[in-house]
């Protein structure tokens, strides 16, 4: 069975030639010259992949990759967003909306292919080694008990190696510091709710070697949040 790969683009002719390109490769492909298209075909379609202009009328591509990585039904579904222009802000931003890769134009369809081909199978890799985890270049092994920024070994206790992975398994979700006590600590254990503050520090100070201490966030009046945002 063929992959389906759903195309946003709102230019015609550039929709028109990678169409082409990408059927030629056996890929089956839809089309949506606008957003509004594109919903409705990712409600009636299960759709493996998807390229995305950044600029579209209405709805831009980036607020519909943010909309799609939001979705619980739609964040899995990688998407490469197609772009005219250069800058590196744009870039960050594309990604930072959850966007898996990123072409500028003009690309030749060979490019775009080989880049669908990698997420692809960075995709199905995921899939396979999913005791691995990563947001932003940080990186937690399930298995061998490692953490990693950039591929480099970061120094983390045994509680915070716990914690971290409590987080980075519930992305974006505030937690009070009695339920980070029930999940982490399990409850067998009385600890004092400060106890989560102390271990929160360690973390953060554990994180950041790699620059990645502000993904632990803290919800004032409510608890912690790791996000990569
Ligand atoms: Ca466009």
């Amino acid at each position: 069975m063929s992959l389906k790969i759903l195309l946003v683009e709102d230019e015609a002719a550039i929709r028109q030639m990678l169409v082409f390109a990408l059927q030629q490769q056996g890929f089956e492909v839809l089309e949506a010259g606008n957003t509004q298209i594109a919903f409705e075909l990712l409600a009636s379609n299960d759709i493996d992949l998807l390229i995305l202009d950044w600029m579209l009328p209405g709805i831009s591509g980036v607020e519909l990759c943010r909309r799609l990585k939001k979705d619980t039904s739609s964040k899995h579904i990688p998407i490469i967003m197609l772009t005219a222009r250069a800058e590196e802000d744009d870039k960050i931003q594309g990604l930072n909306a959850g966007a898996d890769d990123y072409l500028t134009k003009p690309f030749s369809p060979r490019e775009l292919i080989a880049r669908i081909n990698a997420v692809l199978r960075r995709v199905s890799s995921k899939k396979t080694e999913d005791s691995i985890m990563e947001f932003g270049g940080l990186q937690l092994n399930e298995k061998s008990y490692r953490v990693t920024s950039n591929r480099e070994p970061l120094q983390i206790g045994p509680t915070e190696f716990k914690l971290l992975h409590f987080f980075m398994s519930n992305p974006d979700r505030v937690f009070t510091r009695a339920q980070l006590l029930d999940n982490v600590w399990g409850n067998e254990v009385y600890v004092e709710e400060r106890t989560v503050d102390v271990h929160i520090r360690r973390l953060r100070k554990a994180l950041e070697q790699g620059h990645h201490d502000h993904m632990i966030q803290t919800v004032r009046g409510a608890g912690y949040r790791f996000s990569l945002n």
